[in-house]
């Protein structure tokens, strides 16, 4: 009998774009996964290559509803990420966010697991502090209609440094920027996205606005990383730490790249820019190399081609 205690892993929400490419890095490394999701957003398409896996399991849950499992660590990111998806149904992203939050705590208390919280950089809203620090509190509005998303994931962080201060809970919390690649949704209305899918159909490129806001796109093998290390990382550093590419480009900017990298014959268009739309967003990720030694390797274009190489299959 093998005695060795394998670290068995819960990734919520890992049916997912972010989720399944963390569930494949673990099973890669040989941890017991479990991988809940209530398929909203994710798709078993998504995780089923790793179905074969030993050392990797599905468990079909809506994260509003406790569930009682023995883990080591957990993995929290059961949420719509998109602005389409998350306000579909916002009541439900809050309660996602919110009670999925208490209820992977309440668990993590009770088994003694380490816990981390996919937080977002939706938390300084429209940001008047650029680039972002984790210091800065943010400019959130709490009514309109990105706020099931982003209060939600403003709670969920309170929630996790409370369970940790209140209850010795072994916290850890990343706020992600935007982050790209292979798996996302193709129809989830992300700026990444849209564009590629657009550029291959050769349909117009729907710029929101002038396209003169900015955004900093993370490549997913990097953030990946990050996440790993910072679960990984001496249980003195619990974060937040804000885990992106500083590259800063403007929605044109990202346009006209996808254009010439698809050799696409597609057109700008200008689309009204939805409202609370924040206009500059670039992390400052001085924190994650000076903790967790870890920057993004992967430019833009190299990301971006690996991408566009997706979604010529999926589309
Ligand atoms: P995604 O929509 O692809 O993945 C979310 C997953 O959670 C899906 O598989 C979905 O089915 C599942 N889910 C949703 N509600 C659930 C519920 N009530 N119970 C169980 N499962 C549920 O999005 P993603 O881009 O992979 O994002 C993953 C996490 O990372 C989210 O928490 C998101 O807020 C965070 N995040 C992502 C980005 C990004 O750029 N991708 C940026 C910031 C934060
Ligand atoms: N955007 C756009 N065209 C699209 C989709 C998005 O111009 O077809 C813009 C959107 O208005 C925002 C930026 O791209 O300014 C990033 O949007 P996304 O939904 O990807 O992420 P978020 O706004 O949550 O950062």
């Amino acid at each position: 009998m093998n005695l060795h205690k394998i670290t068995r892993i819960l990734v919520t929400g890992g049916a997912g774009f972010l989720g399944s490419h963390l569930c494949e890095r673990l099973v890669s490394e040989g941890y017991e996964v479990l991988c809940l999701d209530n398929f909203f957003t994710g798709s078993k398409r998504n995780i089923v290559h790793l179905l074969k896996e030993p050392n990797f399991e599905l468990i079909r849950n809506d994260l509003v509803r406790p569930v009682f499992l023995e883990v080591d660590e957990i993995y929290n990111l059961a949420c719509p990420a998109s602005p389409i998806h998350y306000q579909h149904n916002p009541v439900k992203t809050i309660k996602t966010s919110v009670m999925g939050a208490i209820h992977m705590l309440g668990l993590a208390k009770r088994v003694n697991a380490k816990i981390l919280q996919a937080s977002t950089s939706e938390v300084y809203g429209d940001p008047r502090v650029h680039p972002q620090k984790e210091e800065y509190w943010g400019n959130v509005n709490t009514i309109g209609p990105r706020s099931c998303y982003d209060e939600g994931k403003r709670c969920a962080e309170t929630l996790f440094f409370d369970y940790y201060r209140q209850n010795k809970v072994n916290i850890r919390v990343v706020r992600i920027f935007n982050t790209y690649g292979p798996r996302m949704h193709p129809n989830d209305g992300r700026v990444v996205s849209n564009f590629i899918v657009q550029a291959l159909l050769n349909n117009d490129i729907t710029v929101y606005g002038d396209g003169s806001q900015t955004r900093s796109f993370c490549y997913v093998d990097d953030l990946i990383e990050g996440m790993v290390r910072m679960m990984d990382g001496p249980d003195e550093f619990v974060g937040p730490v804000n885990l992106g590419n500083p590259g800063e480009f403007t929605i044109l900017e990202l346009a006209a790249k996808i254009i010439e990298l698809t050799g696409s014959s597609s057109k700008i268009i200008y689309e009204p820019l939805p409202q609370d739309d924040p206009m500059q967003r670039q992390p400052d990720i001085s924190l994650a190399k000076e903790k967790l030694n870890w920057e993004p390797k992967v430019k833009l274009e190299e990301g971006l081609k690996k991408t566009i190489d997706y979604f010529r299959k999926v589309v």
